[in-house]
C-alpha cells in the first residue's frame, strides 16, 4: 500500500474568550491510496476539525501545534498541508486534490444557482477546461452516480431533488475533479436506511474506480462496518483506539470503544437492552488530567488513569490502543 496521507502529531486548538481550548490533541495517522478509513466518535471528540484540518477548512481561530504535521502524497510530490499559505496553492488541496461532502447537500449547493452551473464553475476553477467540456463530465458524472435523467438534473436547482438524489449530485460534484482525497463527514445520517445503503454501496464502488482514499466521519460503528477498511476511534480529541475495522468490531481493546460497540442494536436479540456509554463527554474547557476517558471508565484502574496520560500500545502490527489496561506493566 503506499500512503496517500500522513498526519503526525497533529494538535488544534481555537483561540476564545475563555482561552485556547484544544479540539484535536496529538493525533498520529496514515491513510493508504484506494483505502477507507472510518473516523468515530460522539460529537465534541474532535474528527471534524482532524478532517477539515486535512483541507485547512478549520475557522480563523485555529492554531495548529507546532509538531502538527500534514503531508499529503501528491503525483507532483509530497505537499506540507499545513504550511500552504496562499490562496493559489491551498486551492490544490481544497476541492482539488481532496473533496469534501457534508450530511447536508443543501449546505453544499447555492439554492439560487443550478446544480450543473455549480458542477462547471467547481470544475473550471481547478483545470482550464472549457464550459462545453466540464457539461460534459458533470453530466457524466451525474449519470455515474446514478441519477437517472442527467441531462435534465443538471439544469435544475438543489431543492428540486429529493434528499437521496441531492446526495448523490453532492457526491458527483465532489468526484467531478477526481479528488485523490474524499472526506465524507456524516454522508448517510440524514437519509432513510434504503437511500443509505444505496449511498454507501456507491461510495464503495467509486473508491475502486477512482483508487481514491476515503475518511468517512460518523458516530454510527454500524456504518463503518460496512464501509471501511480500517477505524480510528476518537475521544476528546485523542485517537483512542485505531486498527482494520474487522478486528476493532470484534475484539475492541479500549474501554469506550468497547462502549460503542455495545450500545450498538443486536439483530438476533431484538429484546437485548441497549446500553450507551454512561454520562456524557466533558466540555473541552474541562478537559479531565490523566486519561480524558477517566470520567466515564467503567474499568478505571485508579490514580495512574487520573494522572498519566496513556500512550499508543501495539496490541499487534496493526492495531493500537492507548489505555493503561494495555500497559507492558499493568496486567490486562
Ligand atoms: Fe479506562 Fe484507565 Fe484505560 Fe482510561 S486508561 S480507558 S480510565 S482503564
Amino acid at each position: 500500500m503506499t500512503a496517500l496521507i500522513e498526519v503526525e502529531n497533529l494538535t488544534v486548538q481555537f483561540r476564545t474568550d475563555e482561552g485556547l481550548v484544544t479540539a484535536v490533541d496529538d493525533v498520529s495517522f496514515t491513510l493508504d491510496k484506494g483505502q477507507v478509513m472510518g473516523l468515530v466518535g460522539e460529537s465534541g471528540s474532535g474528527k471534524s476539525v482532524t478532517a477539515k484540518a486535512l483541507m485547512r477548512l478549520n475557522a480563523r481561530n485555529a492554531v495548529y501545534g507546532e509538531k502538527s504535521r500534514i503531508t499529503l502524497h501528491s503525483e507532483t510530490g509530497p505537499i506540507d498541508v499545513l504550511k500552504l499559505t496562499s490562496a493559489r496553492d491551498l486551492k490544490i488541496v481544497r476541492g482539488g486534490a481532496i473533496s469534501m461532502i457534508f450530511q447536508e447537500p443543501m449546505a453544499s449547493f447555492a439554492p439560487a444557482i443550478t446544480i450543473g452551473k455549480q458542477m462547471v464553475e467547481q470544475l473550471q476553477i481547478h483545470s482550464d477546461m472549457s464550459k462545453a467540456r466540464a457539461k460534459e463530465i458533470s453530466v457524466e458524472m451525474l449519470d455515474r452516480v446514478g441519477i437517472s435523467d442527467p441531462a435534465r438534473r443538471f439544469d435544475q436547482y438543489a431543492f428540486e431533488l429529493s434528499g437521496g438524489m441531492r446526495q448523490r449530485a453532492m457526491i458527483a460534484m465532489a468526484l467531478s475533479t477526481k479528488p485523490k482525497l474524499l472526506i465524507a463527514d456524516e454522508p448517510t445520517t440524514a437519509l432513510d436506511v434504503t437511500i443509505q445503503a444505496q449511498v454507501i454501496d456507491l461510495m464503495k464502488d467509486l473508491v475502486s474506480e477512482f483508487h481514491m482514499g476515503i475518511v468517512f466521519i460518523t458516530h454510527d460503528l454500524g456504518v463503518i462496518a460496512q464501509t471501511a477498511d480500517k477505524v480510528s476511534v476518537m475521544y476528546l480529541g485523542r485517537l483512542i483506539e485505531e486498527g482494520p475495522v474487522r478486528e476493532v468490531i470484534r475484539n475492541p481493546k479500549h474501554p469506550y470503544t468497547q462502549g460503542l460497540i455495545a450500545a450498538l442494536p443486536k439483530l438476533d436479540d431484538l429484546d437485548a437492552p441497549l446500553t450507551p456509554v454512561a454520562g456524557d463527554i466533558p466540555s473541552p474547557l474541562e478537559r479531565p488530567s490523566g486519561c480524558v476517558f477517566h470520567t466515564r471508565c467503567p474499568q478505571i484502574l485508579g490514580d495512574i488513569c487520573k494522572t498519566d496520560l496513556p500512550r499508543d500500545r501495539r496490541v499487534d502490527p496493526v492495531h493500537r490502543v492507548a489505555c493503561h489496561l494495555h500497559d507492558e506493566k499493568t496486567p490486562a
